[in-house]
C-alpha cells in the first residue's frame, strides 16, 4: 500500500486534481491527473502519467460533495494499492494575511471564507470542497495554497493604485492571481538555469493573466485587487475605465448585485462575441462578433506584454501557458505579430505544432509553450507545510 496525496485545483466549471505517490522524501511522484466537470452533470476523467485515459464516466448529482466523493473512491478502492493521507487545494485569495500555505483547520477556514468579498465567486467555490473533503475524511490533513501568493514580492510602484494612502492601509491594493500557475513556470525556467531572463508569462485561460518575473519572482501583474482587472477573459471584462462603473451605478439603473454579474459572468469574450466564452467556440464560429472578440482578447493581450516589458526594462522570454496559451496557435501567432516591435520572429511552422519553442532563432525573444502544472506545486507546498509537523 502506498501513500498518496490529492491536489485539488477548483475552477469556475471544472476540478483539476493530481494523484501523487509520496515515499522518500523529495518531489511527489504524478500517479494520475484529471479532471470532474461541475458545470454540468459531473464526468470524471482521469489520465495515467502517460497520457492513457483511466476513467471517463458520470459521477453522482451537480454536487461538489458528490464529486469529491466519487473521486476518493476511485483512488482508494480502483486505481489501487493507495491510501490517501492528505489533500492540497488551491485557494483563491490569502489576502493581506496569508502568503503562505498553511494547514487548513477549521479557524483559518473561517478566516479564508471572511475573505469571500475580495472573490466574490472564487473564494466560495475554492472553500467547498475542503469542507467536503472534511466531512468525508475528518481525519486527512489539509492545506491550502493561495493564488496570491507568488505576488507578495510584488512591490511599489507595481503594487500601489493612486488612491490617498488610507485605502492602502486598508488592504486595498494589487494582489494578483495564477500564482501557482506562475510558480511552476518559475520553478521549470530555474531548472533550465533560465531564471534570470527578463520573461513575461501569458496564462491564458478561462481566466488570464500575465506576470512579469525574473529570478523567480514577480516583480509585475496585470491582475490586480480582484480577477477581474487586466486582460479580456472568457467571461470577465478586464480593464475598464472606473468611470463606466459609476456611470451606470448612477445613471443607468445599476445595482451592485447585477453590476457584478455582468463583470465577472457576462462580459469579456461572451459578452463581445454574444455566442460563447470558450476560445474553441470564436475560433470555430464564422460570425464577426466572435472574430471582434478574439482580436480584442489578442489586442488587449500584446498591449498589456508591452507594458509588463517596460516593468522589467526589456523582454527575453515570453511563456503562453494554459487553455489557450498552450493550444491557440492563432491566438499565440496574433499577439507576436503584434510585438514584431519588440523583436519577436514567431515560427510559423513550429507555432502550428505548438512545439515548446516557437520563436525563430533569430528572434530577440524567445517565445514557448510551457503546459502549466498548478497541482504538483500544490502536492509540492503540502509535503513542505507537513513536513514541519
Ligand atoms: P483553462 O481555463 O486553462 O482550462 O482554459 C480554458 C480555455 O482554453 C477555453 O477558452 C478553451 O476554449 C481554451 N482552449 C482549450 N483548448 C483549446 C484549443 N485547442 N484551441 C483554442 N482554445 C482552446
Amino acid at each position: 500500500m502506498r501513500d498518496a496525496i490529492l491536489s485539488l485545483n477548483t475552477g469556475s466549471s471544472s476540478i483539476k486534481f493530481g494523484v501523487y505517490d509520496v515515499g522518500e522524501a523529495g518531489e511527489p511522484a504524478t500517479a494520475a491527473r484529471g479532471a470532474i466537470r461541475t458545470d454540468r452533470t459531473p464526468r470524471l476523467v482521469v489520465r495515467s502519467v502517460e497520457g492513457a485515459s483511466l476513467v471517463d464516466r458520470e459521477v453522482g448529482r451537480e454536487d461538489v460533495s458528490d464529486a469529491i466523493d466519487a473521486l476518493v473512491n476511485w483512488v482508494e478502492q480502483e486505481f489501487g494499492k493507495r491510501r490517501l493521507i492528505g489533500c492540497g487545494h488551491r485557494i483563491v485569495h490569502g489576502g493581506t494575511v496569508f502568503s503562505d500555505p498553511v494547514l487548513l483547520s477549521p479557524p483559518t477556514v473561517d478566516a479564508l471564507e471572511k475573505m469571500a468579498p475580495l472573490a466574490p465567486l472564487h473564494q466560495p467555490r475554492s472553500i467547498a470542497p475542503v469542507h467536503a473533503m472534511a466531512e468525508l475524511r475528518p481525519r486527512l490533513r489539509q492545506v491550502g495554497c493561495f493564488d496570491t501568493a507568488f505576488h507578495r514580492t510584488i512591490e511599489p510602484p507595481a503594487g500601489c493604485y493612486a488612491l490617498p494612502r488610507a485605502y492602502e492601509e486598508r488592504g486595498i491594493r494589487r494582489f494578483g492571481f495564477h500564482g501557482l500557475s506562475y510558480e511552476y513556470i518559475a520553478s521549470y525556467l530555474a531548472q533550465e538555469g533560465k531564471a534570470d531572463q527578463r520573461t513575461v508569462v501569458a496564462h491564458l485561460g478561462n481566466g488570464a493573466s500575465l506576470c512579469a518575473m525574473r529570478h523567480g519572482h514577480s516583480l509585475d501583474t496585470t491582475m490586480g485587487f480582484s480577477a477581474l482587472d487586466g486582460l479580456v477573459m472568457g467571461t470577465r471584462c478586464g480593464t475598464i475605465d472606473p468611470g463606466i462603473l459609476l456611470y451606470l451605478l448612477q445613471h443607468d439603473g445599476m445595482t451592485p448585485d447585477k453590476l457584478q454579474d455582468l463583470l465577472y459572468q457576462n462580459s469579456g469574450l461572451l459578452g463581445v462575441s454574444g455566442i460563447s466564452g470558450d476560445m474553441r467556440d470564436l475560433e470555430q464560429s464564422k460570425d464577426p462578433h466572435a472574430r471582434e472578440a478574439v482580436e480584442l482578447f489578442v489586442f488587449r493581450a500584446a498591449r498589456e506584454i508591452a507594458a509588463l516589458a517596460s516593468t522589467l526594462g526589456g523582454l527575453d522570454c515570453l511563456v503562453f501557458t494554459a487553455g489557450i496559451g498552450e493550444h491557440s496557435a492563432t491566438v499565440r501567432w496574433g499577439i507576436c505579430d503584434r510585438l514584431r516591435w519588440l523583436g519577436i520572429s514567431i515560427d510559423d511552422a513550429g507555432n502550428q505544432r505548438h512545439d515548446p519553442i516557437v520563436s525563430n532563432p533569430t528572434s530577440s525573444v524567445e517565445v514557448r509553450i510551457i503546459p502549466t502544472d498548478e497541482e504538483i506545486v500544490i502536492a509540492r507546498h503540502w509535503l513542505a507545510v507537513i513536513g514541519q509537523f
